[in-house]
């Protein structure tokens, strides 16, 4: 049985820290207030109900809700956008990540190969331009030994199902070599049929390629295909315009060069290579590494860039955040893609598997600071770029398909899976799951995390600078010798009319294109940030001195206590139902958000004022909550009074950073 993980995230662990703290503070206040109203000689009982109420009305205990509500709104949200959540805390860490590791094949790219051209014996064939009556019929030709390895080291399927068009299974890179051959004029059924399978060693990304001992007559033949060096490797002779000679040191050099020039166009290359074996191969013991090969030639096929990939790169790019393309592929080819794709220039470095083994931790820590591509890389390598990145203080998203990508995904501060393509235990390892294997989708989970943080932190600035308001409300009055501006009874009114909802009403706030025109938030960042410390003091400040002053200024004209505390509190739930849309953002200004992209928050706020002047008017909560209905000028004052917060906090958002007042979040 799988085991459910119920463990907080970072963010559910720092949000009980925050709370606890609040809670402290929340009940220094409490004391100082009873203790001061006490020694101004109010009963201990009546004391009480009213701190009673004033911790009811600030503690933010709508908190823990908004926070699973956030994450459950933005777990959906992704899941939308083709980023499936495995663990939660994902969604978070998506928010800070610095930087992004990324596959090539499939992810950048379409993984829709097609056959471009064959090399061999010093000769070129283009796929498009054959006709099919030029094509050699001879079985010994060097073409069409090409075209028969790239097939018979093949295990994927075909069907034509159009003109041009193919239904296929298996290995993308493997069907484009049977529909090349199929353009060709040779059936890979055929040719698969009279060449009985002796063994075969399936494609490995750590083996680099695929080899397949076939029966031939009454010879056993081995066809071999995978990355050029690596087949080259293996081979002894190649074939030339001459014939078949030995593979010397000049002819590995042309080979070497012909192979980067493909690749260097963006092709990915693959090497084709076969040995007639006189004896039969010993298959009990599996087929042996293939070794005296004849090298056959060389074959590009192209892989052009997903749709959006592009776009969502620069955007990454303007969000801050670095994106790496780490691939199996040949350097060439990979520089050409990532420099069609802006991920680095044409001229860019590139650091090799073979390289990175050579280097140590802390040379690779150096490196990782500005290359941007890796190519021929191992799982394991994968691994250790994610370390040196981590090292240097990045936080890492890289993704993975392979069985072997599983310490990397683990390792790494967010692990993306393909869901297409990749391997279940890739996916085990993983905290998210691509459901199209998109980067365009790794992009949006980005941006998604980057709300949910945004939408908890603004809800918490929310609820604690309504808490302090009310807290500093009665800790001046108390400190004044004044009678409590409102009853207990009041107190928990005003919690429920301007936190039941509202609070709840912010994580449904989106985002928009400001979000990721932002750097990276740092991981350690507090839930409030300083700005917004400063802006709970000024509105607790204005809240708690403003209220109070209307207050004494309707009990000094009315001498009624009773109407003059349903003034105060009138004023406390306009306030703070004013104050929720200057908590929409951090940044932006109130007047530059339409209030209707969060309908939610606007009919909660809406609803929540009518209920309370309601109240004003109906005998029961007349009795309960001990108001009377005030007349228009008193509703007038009040408005003014409340409509002081969104002044001030306009004020403190374009004094302290005019540009993001602006355009900010
Ligand atoms: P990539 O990110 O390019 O898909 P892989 O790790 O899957 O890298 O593959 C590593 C290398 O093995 C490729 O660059 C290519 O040279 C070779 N290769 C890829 N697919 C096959 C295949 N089906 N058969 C033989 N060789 C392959
Ligand atoms: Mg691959």
């Amino acid at each position: 049985m799988r085991q459910q993980r119920v463990d907080e995230t970072p963010l559910q662990q720092r949000m009980r820290r925050f709370a606890n703290t609040i809670g402290v503070v929340i009940g220094i206040s409490c004391v100082v207030i009873f203790a001061a109203g006490i020694a101004l000689g109010n009963s201990v009982v009546d004391m009480f109900k009213v701190i009673v109420g004033v911790a009811v009305a600030a503690i933010p205990e709508g908190l823990p809700i908004v926070l699973t509500i956030t994450l459950a709104l933005r777990v959906s949200a992704m899941a939308k956008r083709n980023a499936l959540v495995r663990r939660l805390h994902a969604v978070e860490t998506l928010g800070s990540t610095t930087v992004i590791g990324s596959d090539k094949t499939g992810t950048l790219t379409e993984n829709r190969m097609t056959v471009q051209e064959y090399w061999t014996a010093g000769e070129w064939y283009g796929i498009s331009e054959l006709q099919q009556h030029a094509v050699p019929r001879d079985d010994e030709h060097p073409f069409v030994l090409a075209l028969l390895t790239s097939v018979l080291t093949n295990e994927a399927q075909v069907r034509r199902i159009g003109a041009d068009e193919y239904e296929i299974h298996g290995d993308p890179t493997e069907a484009a070599l049977l529909i090349a051959a199929l353009k060709a004029g040779f059936h890979h059924e055929e040719w698969r049929a009279r060449h009985p399978v002796v063994g075969e060693i399936p494609f490995e990304p750590e083996l680099q390629y695929s080899a397949s001992v076939r029966a031939r007559g009454d010879e056993h033949w081995m066809f071999v295909k995978g990355a050029p060096e690596r087949v080259m490797r293996m081979s002894a002779r190649w074939l030339t315009p001459d014939g078949e000679l030995p593979l010397d040191a000049e002819a590995q050099e042309e080979i070497v060069n012909q192979a980067h020039q493909m690749a260097a166009r963006g092709l990915r290359v693959l090497g084709l290579a076969y040995r007639r074996c006189k004896k039969h191969i010993e298959t009990h013991t599996g087929v042996p590494e293939p070794s005296e090969l004849v090298f056959i030639g060389l074959v590009g096929m192209m892989d052009p860039p997903r749709r959006g990939v592009l776009e969502a790169i620069d955007e990454c790019h303007q969000a801050g955040i670095r994106v790496l393309m780490i691939t199996g592929d040949h350097a060439a080819t990979a520089r050409a893609i990532a420099a069609q794709l802006h991920i680095a220039p044409t001229d860019a470095e590139v650091i090799t598997g073979a390289e990175l083994e050579r280097m140590s931790d802390e040379e690779l820590r150096e490196r990782v600071r500005t290359v941007k591509v890796f190519a021929r890389v191992a799982p394991e390598h994968k691994l250790r770029v994610v370390r040196a990145l981590q090292a240097n203080g990045e936080t890492v998203a890289v993704t993975g398909d392979g069985v072997n990508d599983a310490p990397a995904l683990k390792a790494a501060d967010v692990g993306v899976a393909m869901g297409k393509s990749g391997t279940d235990v890739a996916r085990e390892a993983a905290d998210i799951v691509l459901a199209d294997d998109n980067f365009v989708s790794i992009r949006n989970a980005v941006e998604e995390g980057r709300i949910a943080f945004k939408n908890v932190r603004n809800a918490t600035f929310f609820l604690i600078s309504t808490g302090a308001g009310s807290i500093l409300m009665f800790l001046f009055a108390v400190l004044m010798g004044m009678p409590m501006p409102m009853l207990p009874a009041q107190l928990l009114w005003l919690n429920l009319v301007t936190n039941g909802l509202q609070d709840v009403a912010m994580a449904f706030e989106p985002g928009d294109k400001s979000i990721m025109r932002q750097k990276p938030r740092a991981r350690e960042e507090g839930i409030i940030s300083k700005i917004l410390w400063e802006r709970t003091a000024l509105v607790g400040l204005l809240m708690g001195s403003a209220g109070l002053w209307l207050f004494t200024y309707e009990y000094e004209t009315t001498g009624s206590l009773t109407r003059a505390q349903t003034v105060a509190l009138t004023t406390m739930v306009l306030f703070q139902n004013f104050h929720v849309g200057n908590s929409r953002s951090e940044f932006r200004s109130a007047f530059l958000l339409s209030p209707l992209r969060n309908p939610f928050l606007l009919v909660a706020a809406i609803a929540a004022t009518s209920v309370h002047a309601l109240a004003l008017y109906v005998p029961v909560t007349q009795f309960i909550l001990r108001v009377e209905p005030i007349e228009l000028d008193a509703w007038l004052r009040s408005v003014m009074v409340a409509l002081s917060v969104v002044v001030v906090v306009e004020l403190h958002k374009w004094l302290r950073n005019p540009k993001l007042a602006r355009e900010g979040i």
